[in-house]
C-alpha cells in the first residue's frame, strides 16, 4: 500500500486550501456556461448552486432548505428541488447516489466521466475525471454486450487527510 498522496491532492484539502478560490470559480463557470447555453441563472438556482459549494462535503436537499429559509423567507421545497434538478441537468452539480446529497461539479466545463471519491470520516467528496478507470470498465461491458445508462462510480473510504489522525488516533 503506497498510501503517499501526491501534494496536489492535499491542496484540495478543505483546511488547507483556498476554497473561496473553488466557489468563485464555480459559480463563475456556471454564469459562462448558463449563458452560453442560453438558459437562465436565477437567483435561486445561484444560491442553491453556492450553498452546494460551501464546502466540499456532499449535501443534502433538506440541509439546502434549511439554509435558504432564514435568507429567502419561503423558500418552498419545490423550487428547491426545481432548481437542483435544473444544477443536475446542466452538470453543474452530481447527485452523490449512495448518499442522497449533492456535490458542486469540479469539471463543469467538460465531458468527465464522474469517480467520486466519498470519505466516510469526513463526508467530502472528491470528484476525480477517472477516464483510465472508465475506459476499462467500458471495455468490460462491451464484451458483456452490456449498456451503460448511467456512468457515475461512487467509492467509499478514507481520505488522505482523514488517514493520519486515524493512525494517530
Ligand atoms: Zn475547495
Ligand atoms: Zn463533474
Ligand atoms: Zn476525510
Amino acid at each position: 500500500m503506497t498510501q503517499q498522496s501526491e501534494m496536489t491532492e492535499l491542496e484540495h484539502s478543505s483546511t488547507t486550501h483556498d476554497h473561496n478560490g473553488c466557489r468563485e470559480k464555480a459559480i463563475h463557470t456556471a454564469e459562462q456556461l448558463c449563458s452560453q447555453r442560453g438558459v437562465r441563472f436565477t437567483p435561486i438556482r445561484r444560491e442553491v448552486l453556492e450553498l452546494i459549494w460551501e464546502s466540499h462535503r456532499a449535501v443534502k436537499a433538506y440541509d439546502l432548505l434549511d439554509r435558504i429559509k432564514p435568507k429567502a423567507g419561503t423558500a418552498k421545497p419545490a423550487t428547491v428541488y426545481r432548481a437542483l434538478d435544473f444544477l443536475l441537468e446542466q452538470g453543474l452539480i452530481h447527485k452523490v447516489e449512495s448518499l442522497n446529497a449533492f456535490i458542486g461539479c469540479s469539471f463543469s466545463d467538460r465531458r468527465h466521466e464522474q469517480l467520486l471519491l466519498t470519505c466516510v470520516q469526513c463526508h467530502e467528496v472528491e470528484e476525480r475525471p477517472g477516464e483510465r478507470v472508465m475506459e476499462a470498465i467500458a471495455k468490460e461491458l462491451e464484451q458483456a454486450a452490456f449498456t451503460m445508462q448511467r456512468k457515475a462510480i461512487e467509492i467509499h473510504g478514507i481520505c488522505g487527510r482523514c488517514a493520519p489522525t486515524l493512525m494517530s488516533s
